[in-house]
């Protein structure tokens, strides 16, 4: 498999690639397996050609962003991960106009870094991103927020590339951005406008401070995780109920399996130590789900996403 890529599949295309690539390691969970392939395009036009390729050959791709949301199981991980870690995909342009000020990312850009810089320039508009680690396609495509707003709030348009290369700009009103999901038409984010505020730059930096603090007391933010291991359920009258909660009140928090356990911190944080592997992790899934289950009757659903070699695994 890896052969068949080295020798046709990359000739002429302006990318780097590296075979039995260890991707596991370059998620925040620092666990896993590897990739046939993981490939950084140098420009926009090799990423389009990149995946007219895929399509063409029906080769599965996989889009990493900054690792936060991802399990790589141990087994690895088919076909081509593609990494959007060259500078032209990590830059970010702010648009001062009368009627309304407008900042431009493109999708490997670091939301940390781009919030930053709009906080350093009183730009209000992603404060309640603080905490939120991601690259912004990773940011848009899950549509991460919390207690404080979501990325889709301030989004103006998002621009995708399809499987054949096309590359077509929408307006955020033409999609649909729901919690922890988006209904993006394509694989591919390639960049996102937001509208921000003038504002008073101390203001922002306080906003900032105040959300980070409170995401600190909150989250086990040091600790290797993806996050939220599950979405917040709909309970039985239609109301959105903390997971967190469930999984507490269902008596789980410190439940391990190997190197794997539910956060002291926070119920619906899974804790890997160095000697986990990501069976521990889906292991532990599947415990927790199973135990709430049968102590609420309330199924809940990853929000952490799975990649697997293993179709039954992959979630
Ligand atoms: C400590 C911690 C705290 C967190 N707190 C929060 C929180 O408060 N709220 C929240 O929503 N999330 C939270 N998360 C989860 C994570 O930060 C978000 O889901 C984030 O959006 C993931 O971005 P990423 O770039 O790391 O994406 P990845 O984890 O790399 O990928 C996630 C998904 O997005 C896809 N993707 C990535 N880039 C692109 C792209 N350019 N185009 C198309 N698809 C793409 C991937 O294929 C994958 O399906 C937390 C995670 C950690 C570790």
């Amino acid at each position: 498999m890896a052969q068949k890529f080295q020798s046709t599949f990359f000739g002429g295309l302006d990318v780097d690639f590296e075979h039995d690539a260890q991707i596991g390691a370059m998620t925040n969970f620092a666990i896993g397996g590897r990739a046939d392939v993981l490939v950084t395009p140098h420009s926009t036009d090799a990423l389009s050609q990149l995946m007219r390729r895929c399509h063409n050959s029906g080769t599965p791709v996989h889009i990493l962003g900054k690792g936060q949301n991802l399990l790589v199981d141990d087994i690895g991980v088919e076909g081509v991960i593609i990494k959007l870690d060259a500078e032209c995909f990590k830059t970010h342009t702010f648009r001062r106009n009368d009627q309304q000020n407008t900042l431009h990312a493109m999708a490997g850009a670091d939301l940390a870094t781009v919030l930053m810089d709009s906080t350093r320039r009183g730009f209000e508009g992603l404060s309640s991103m603080a905490g939120i680690p991601a690259t912004i396609g990773g940011a848009v495509r899950m549509n991460a927020g919390g207690k404080y707003g979501k990325i889709s709030d301030n989004l103006e348009t998002v621009t995708c590339l399809f499987a054949n290369g096309d590359l077509v700009t929408y307006l955020a009103s033409e999609l649909e951005f729901e919690y922890r999901t988006s209904s993006l038409p394509a694989p591919v984010v390639l960049s996102a406008t937001f509208e921000v505020e003038e504002a008073d730059p101390v203001e922002v930096r306080k906003r900032v401070k105040e959300i980070f603090k409170w995401k600190k007391t909150k989250q086990p933010l040091a600790d290797a995780s993806a996050g939220c291991a599950f979405k917040n359920p709909i309970n039985a009258s239609g109301e959105r109920v903390s997971a967190g909660m469930l999984i507490d009140q269902t008596g789980l928090k410190g439940l391990t399996v190997g190197g794997a356990s539910v956060s002291e911190h926070h119920a619906n944080f899974i804790v890997t130590s160095p000697a986990a592997t990501a069976r521990h992790v889906i292991e532990l899934m599947d415990e927790i789900q199973a135990r709430v289950f049968d102590a609420t009757g309330i199924q809940l659903h990853n929000e952490v996403i799975i990649w697997s070699k293993d179709e039954a695994a992959s979630r």
